[in-house]
C-alpha cells in the first residue's frame, strides 16, 4: 500500500519544530516542586487517572491520560527513543529541524546532562544510519554562560548542525549582546536559519513575571534585530501562541485603541510580513494549529496573503503536543485536507527549504539593497 501522504512525491514534508530532549536535560523542579515527586513516582499519574477514570469526569480523565503520554515521551532514556515516536506519524520522506533546551540556568534546578551532552546525543542521532538522514540539529544557546558563542561554533564546524534556537523568556532579551555582537553575525555569515519562542506560554526564568517574559518574546523585540540582520532568517515560532489567536478571534480589537492591533502578536506578525520591511521574517504554525479547528480558518486567510503566504512554516512542537487531543497525524492530515495540496506545498516544502538555506544560498536581499546593489 502507498504511504498515504506522499501522493504528491513532489511535497516532501519538513517539520520545521520538534524537540527531542528528555527528562535528563529538564531542571529537577521544573515547572514546580512537584515535577520531582511525579520524576520519581510517576505512578502516581498513572493512579490519578485510574481513580478519575471511574468518575463521570470524561474530561479529567482525558487530561491525566494526555498527561501521562506527556511524561513518557519526556521519561524517554534517549532523544534517539524519542525520536522514533514522532516517526509513527509521518511519511519515510519526511525530515525535522530538531531543537534543544539550555535549561540549567534558568533557576528551576539542576539537571542531569548540560547543554554540551544534548549537543553530542542530538549530533549523534544525526549520524545515525537508519535516522540520521531525516534529522536537521539545530544548536541552542543561553548567552549568559560563559563560552556560549564558543559552543554555537563548534554545534556547527565540528557537529554539523545547521541553524539555532533561542528562547529568550529563559533569562535573557533577543537583542542581548553575545547575540548582537558574535551569534547573529556567524548566522548571517555561515547561512543559518535562527528559530525563537513566539508565544505567551511555555518555559519562564523562574520568578519572571508574564509582563517581564512578554517584553523579551513580543515580536517588536526583534524589530532591532531584524534591522541591524536584514540576511538573518528569522522565525517567530507559534505565530503569537494560541492565546493570542483566540483572542484575535474572540474579542477583535479595540476600535478606539489605535495600538490595539499590534498588542495582538498574532496581528503584529502578520502585518510585520505582509509589511515587506523585513524580507527573512518567518513564522511557524507548531503547536497553535493543534486548536485546530478553532485556527484553520484564520490560517486558511493567512494562505491568501501574498509576502504572508511565502513565510509560514509548517512544525508541530513534538512532542510537547501530546498534552493537546489531536495526534501529530491527525493534524497534519486535517492541515493537508484543509489546506489543499498547493498552499499544504508551500508550508511543509517550499517555505521550510527557503528558510533553511537549502539550494540557493542567503535571504532575499531587503529592497532598497537590491535597488542598491542593482
Ligand atoms: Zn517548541
Amino acid at each position: 500500500m502507498p504511504d498515504l501522504q506522499t501522493d504528491n512525491p513532489e511535497t516532501r514534508i519538513v517539520n520545521c519544530h520538534v524537540h527531542t530532549f528528555t527528562t535528563a536535560h529538564t531542571p529537577l523542579y521544573f515547572p514546580t516542586k512537584l515535577a520531582a515527586i511525579f520524576r520519581f513516582a510517576p505512578f502516581l499519574i498513572r493512579a490519578l487517572r485510574w481513580i478519575s477514570a471511574r468518575t463521570p469526569y470524561d474530561e479529567t480523565t482525558d487530561f491525566l491520560k494526555r498527561l501521562e503520554d506527556f511524561h513518557r515521551t519526556g521519561s524517554r532514556k534517549t532523544q534517539q527513543d524519542v525520536f522514533r515516536e514522532i516517526l509513527h506519524y509521518y511519511p519515510q520522506s519526511t525530515r525535522f529541524v530538531v531543537l534543544p533546551m539550555d535549561m540549567e540556568l534558568i533557576g528551576h534546578g539542576p539537571v542531569e546532562q548540560d547543554i554540551f551532552a544534548q549537543h553530542d546525543e542530538l549530533a549523534k542521532l544525526a549520524r545515525h544510519e537508519k535516522y540520521g538522514p531525516q534529522v536537521i540539529p539545530f544548536a541552542t544557546i543561553y548567552p549568559d554562560r560563559a563560552g556560549a558563542a564558543d559552543e554555537v561554533r563548534r554545534c556547527v564546524e565540528e557537529l554539523g548542525f545547521r541553524g539555532l534556537k533561542i528562547y529568550p523568556k529563559l533569562g535573557f532579551a533577543p537583542d542581548h549582546k553575545v547575540l548582537m555582537d558574535e551569534v547573529y553575525p556567524y548566522c548571517v555569515d555561515h547561512n543559518l536559519p535562527v528559530m525563537t519562542h513566539c508565544s505567551r506560554g511555555g518555559v519562564s526564568h523562574k520568578g519572571w513575571s508574564q509582563h517581564r517574559s512578554d517584553q523579551v518574546t513580543d515580536p517588536n523585540a526583534y524589530i532591532d534585530v531584524l534591522r541591524t540582520f536584514p540576511h538573518l532568517r528569522l522565525c517567530l515560532a507559534h505565530f503569537g501562541g494560541d492565546s493570542d489567536w483566540l483572542s484575535h478571534l474572540r474579542d477583535g480589537f479595540d476600535p478606539d485603541d489605535p495600538r490595539a492591533r499590534d498588542k495582538n502578536w498574532v496581528s503584529l506578525i502578520a502585518k510585520m510580513i505582509e509589511s515587506g520591511d523585513y524580507p527573512n521574517l518567518y513564522t511557524d504554525i507548531s503547536y497553535t494549529i493543534f486548536k485546530f479547528d478553532k485556527h484553520i480558518p484564520l490560517l486558511r486567510m493567512f494562505m491568501r496573503q501574498p509576502k504572508l503566504k511565502e513565510k509560514i512554516l509548517f512544525g508541530s512542537d513534538f512532542y510537547m503536543t501530546r498534552q493537546e487531543a489531536l495526534s501529530e497525524k491527525a493534524v497534519s492530515i486535517r492541515l493537508r485536507d484543509q489546506l489543499g495540496e498547493t498552499d499544504f506545498h508551500q508550508i511543509a516544502h517550499v517555505n521550510p527549504q527557503r528558510w533553511l538555506g537549502e539550494g540557493g544560498g542567503a535571504g532575499e536581499l531587503p529592497l532598497d539593497q537590491v535597488t542598491a546593489s542593482g
